[in-house]
């Protein structure tokens, strides 16, 4: 596999990256996905690694929101399924909203690499591979999707996303969950919640979140949502890494 040594002051950034590369070599990530991958380690150095308490505010409310609706679902992208498969799978089980891969340099064969790669990692049946309903007005090949899947959900949950779906997504009038280390890009500038943290962190945390949420009723998980300032949340993300 790779011969990091642990107590490498860097060895967590050098295993995401190992992972993001042995996607690209199994045919799940993309080559631009690497460069996707530098740019968010970018700005992950700048906030310093770690969780900010203003994502950590985004990601409860995030997953408040997502136990919310009655029709959600979990995008995957090349990137996700590299960096957290289980953890994935793990929040599509414990919040019952289903995963479904959703690619801009969509291929079948990669499409299908990484429904296999979640099936591996424990998944039941993964939604995008026949996908038979567009997003209105986006031409790339993100707008194919599955009408169970993303077309009809109220609740979008995108590990990583480009701006202009992101736009789209919200033109439909869907709540959209992004996850992306760059408060300035458009797509943490469109989204419902943005959660300026790496998903590395971001998808195990709502695991946890989740787990201690669903035994909250419905006044709580409202009452956090509508708390939840995403406009502050930007800000707060930008004041740290000034
Ligand atoms: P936009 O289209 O929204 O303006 P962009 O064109 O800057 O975004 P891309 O280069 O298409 O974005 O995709 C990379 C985006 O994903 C960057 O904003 C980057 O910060 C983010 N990103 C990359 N890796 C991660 C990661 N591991 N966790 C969270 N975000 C990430
Ligand atoms: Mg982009």
């Amino acid at each position: 596999m790779t011969d990091i040594p642990p107590d490498h002051p860097r060895y967590f950034s050098l295993m995401t990256r190992h992972r993001i590369v042995s996607g690209v070599e199994k045919g799940i990530t993309s080559q631009e996905g690497l460069i996707a991958q530098g740019r968010g380690e970018a700005f992950d150095y700048l906030i310093g690694e770690e969780t900010l308490p203003s994502a950590h505010a985004a990601e409860y409310a995030a997953s408040a929101m997502i136990l919310l609706a009655k029709r959600r679902i979990i995008s995957v992208n090349g990137n996700a399924a590299a960096l957290v498969p289980a953890e994935l799978v793990q929040l599509s089980e414990i919040t019952g909203a289903p995963l479904e891969v959703n690619l801009f340099y969509r291929t079948e064969e990669r499409v299908l690499k990484i429904i296999k790669h979640l099936q591996a990692h424990g998944a039941g049946q993964v939604l995008g591979a026949q996908p038979d309903a567009a997003i209105p007005g986006l031409t790339s090949k993100r707008s194919n999707v599955c009408h169970s899947g993303i077309y009809l959900a109220y609740v979008v949950f995108v590990p990583m996303e480009d701006g202009d779906r992101c736009e789209a997504l919200v033109g439909m009038g869907k709540q959209v969950i992004a996850v992306d280390l760059n408060p300035l890009s458009r797509t943490a500038q469109q989204a419902t919640i943005s959660i300026v943290d790496n998903v590395v962190r971001a998808v195990p945390n709502m695991v946890e979140m989740v787990r201690e949420l669903k035994s909250r009723d419905e006044g709580y998980l409202q009452g956090v949502v509508m708390d939840f300032d995403n406009k502050k949340g930007l800000a707060d993300a930008m004041d740290s890494i000034i």
